[in-house]
């Protein structure tokens, strides 16, 4: 397996950053990497630790993620960009590691499941192995899917799940569970400091027109008044959370004592069913596309609810943007994202 060293830095990537500098721009500041940090959660991530002045390695190797999200970060003096895949080990001197490196939209975590399943395990495992060494804090992005379709509702951390091992989802659940088994193993035979969050559907600027979740899904089709595709009879229920939320978050658990290695729920507790999101997305885009059916995905959860009592307890931290909110500044950024001509994918 090729290893890769700090100063590797992908030729395409580098003509965009060429004026690249790895330096600490306060005395306090951190040198972090986030692995997916060109895709939507992690470009939003990298511009927080960067406007809090911390030096940043975006490792990321563009399957899903976008140049587009992180261009405008190469202002900042401290940034930096590893084209570089997670399956294969990394070495590099850094304070805290933020593992948000995946696929997380179902059509894209199971169009390739194997690589999917790798990156889970064996990306988790180098990153871990990176955290041994360095003695680096490492953050990992778990998911709701953890619970499978639920038969706790709301879920709290303590429910273990109720999850297929070999159905179409299974790469991405079981690779999620797999990586917690890791940190948590890591944890207690190697004392690395650990935190890990178990992230409830998100949505916001910087996904992806062809993402293919629906809350992009339906945004898109609403703004070019195509139909809005409803999976099954869209009685499913999800909890949507805004991006900006989840990034404060993410810092909030970062920021807990080293004692506190809990999993933590992080996502809105407010339930929609699917149809009711398409609704509002119809009434705020104003648009005329009609709802149709298509057959619902297998193992498609039935219910999805955070309990977040154990964030709110510990972080003191619960959602602020209503979803309609939410909704307006996703749809101000699609459809300038559409409008614009010069759309481009970097993958
Ligand atoms: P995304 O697909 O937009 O971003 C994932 C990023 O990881 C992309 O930039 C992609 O290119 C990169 N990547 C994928 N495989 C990689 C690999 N092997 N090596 C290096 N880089 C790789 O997804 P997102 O919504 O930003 O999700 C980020 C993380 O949060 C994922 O780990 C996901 O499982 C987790 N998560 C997200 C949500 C959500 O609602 N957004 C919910 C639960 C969990
Ligand atoms: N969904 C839908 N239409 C779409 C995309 C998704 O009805 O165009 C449904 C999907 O079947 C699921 C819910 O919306 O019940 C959330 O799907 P998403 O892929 O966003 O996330 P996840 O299933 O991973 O929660």
């Amino acid at each position: 397996m090729k290893s890769v060293r700090p100063n590797f830095i992908s030729p395409n990537i580098n003509s965009l950053f060429s004026d690249v500098h790895v330096i600490r721009s306060k005395q306090r500041s951190l040198h972090i990497l986030v692995a997916g940090g060109a895709g939507f959660l992690g470009s939003h991530l990298c511009e927080r630790l960067l406007k809090a002045g911390h030096t940043v390695i975006c490792v990321d190797n563009f399957s899903t993620g976008l140049e587009r999200n992180i261009r405008h970060l190469r202002n900042f003096e401290g940034f930096s960009v590893i084209k570089h895949d997670i399956v294969d080990p990394i070495d590099i001197e850094v304070d805290e590691i933020y593992n948000l490196a995946c696929p997380a939209s179902p059509p894209h975590y199971q169009a390739d499941p194997v690589h999917t399943m790798k990156t889970c395990v064996f990306g988790a495992l180098n990153l871990l192995e990176l955290a041994a060494r360095t003695g680096a804090r490492i953050f990992q992005a778990s998911t709701s899917e953890i619970y499978g379709d639920p038969l706790v509702h709301p879920q709290v951390e303590s429910y273990w799940g109720n999850v297929n091992s070999f159905g179409p989802r299974s790469c991405y659940d079981e690779g999620k569970r797999s990586a917690e088994t890791l940190f948590f193993d890591f944890h207690r035979k190697y004392h690395v400091e650990i935190k890990v969050a178990r992230i409830f559907n998100t949505y916001g600027p910087n996904m992806r027109p062809d993402d293919g979740r629906v809350v992009s899904n339906f945004i898109v089709q609403a703004l070019k008044g195509h139909d809005i595709t409803i999976y099954g009879d869209g009685s499913q229920t999800r909890s949507f959370c805004f991006v900006n939320d989840l990034i404060d978050g993410f810092q909030q658990l970062m920021a807990t004592g080293p004692s506190f290695t809990s999993p933590v729920n992080l996502g809105n507790p407010v339930e929609f069913t699917i149809l009711e999101l398409a609704e509002q997305v119809i009434k705020l885009t104003g648009s005329r596309s009609k709802t149709i059916q298509n057959p619902l995905p297998t193992d498609d959860p039935r219910q999805r609810r955070p309990d977040i009592s154990l964030a709110q307890r510990q972080l003191g931290w619960q959602p602020m943007v209503p979803l309609t909110v939410g909704l307006e500044k996703t749809i101000c950024y699609f459809d300038r994202l559409l409008t614009e001509q010069t759309y481009e994918f970097a993958g």
